[in-house]
């Protein structure tokens, strides 16, 4: 969703801004590792951001462009956030539910949201990314008597009902 939200500020304020940037997510997360090793591959201390090399700050210094280019003091953006909010059931019980919240801010306001998502983002992406690779494998080698069952957590590891969102 953020990344959507600096495509359509980049695209609003073309003519403001001389740069041609990619924010795709992809573009984003490389910007805050070292670059790929073997196999298109980062290493390992890179992911689990313990590399004394990389940093979000290094994407950070690449969102920033986008403000500098700006040359707007109170550059604003308008993007939405996943934001836990109290409601009461019927019975008069307190429940936490996650809803999408629009946001209009500072451009800063939002580069900091970014940079707290990338700091776990890179490693999770491997993750995921991997667990596909290895279950690609496993269905080829699949016999007959054989099924594959695919069971997903989300990261908090709890159970949403879809009215929530
Ligand atoms: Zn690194």
């Amino acid at each position: 969703m953020k990344a959507d939200a600096l495509k359509s500020l980049i695209k609003s304020n073309k003519d403001k801004l001389n740069i041609e940037i990619d924010t795709d997510k992809k573009t984003i997360s490389e910007k805050s590792l070292c670059p790929t090793q073997v196999d298109d591959m980062h290493n390992p201390k890179c992911l689990m951001r313990e590399c004394a090399n990389c940093s979000t700050k290094l994407m950070r210094k690449y969102l920033n462009t986008v403000k500098e280019e700006s040359q707007t003091e109170d550059l604003q953006i308008s993007w939405y956030k996943w934001e836990s909010r109290h409601v009461e059931r019927d019975d008069g019980s307190k429940k936490s539910i996650k809803s999408c919240v629009p946001k209009s801010t500072n451009f800063c306001v939002f580069a900091d949201d970014l940079e707290k998502d990338m700091l776990g983002y890179p490693s999770h992406k491997f993750r995921a990314q991997w667990q596909q690779k290895r279950m690609i494998e496993c269905l080829k080698t699949l016999s007959k008597e054989e099924i594959m069952i695919i069971i997903d957590f989300n990261e908090n590891y709890t159970c949403s009902f879809q009215n929530e969102i």
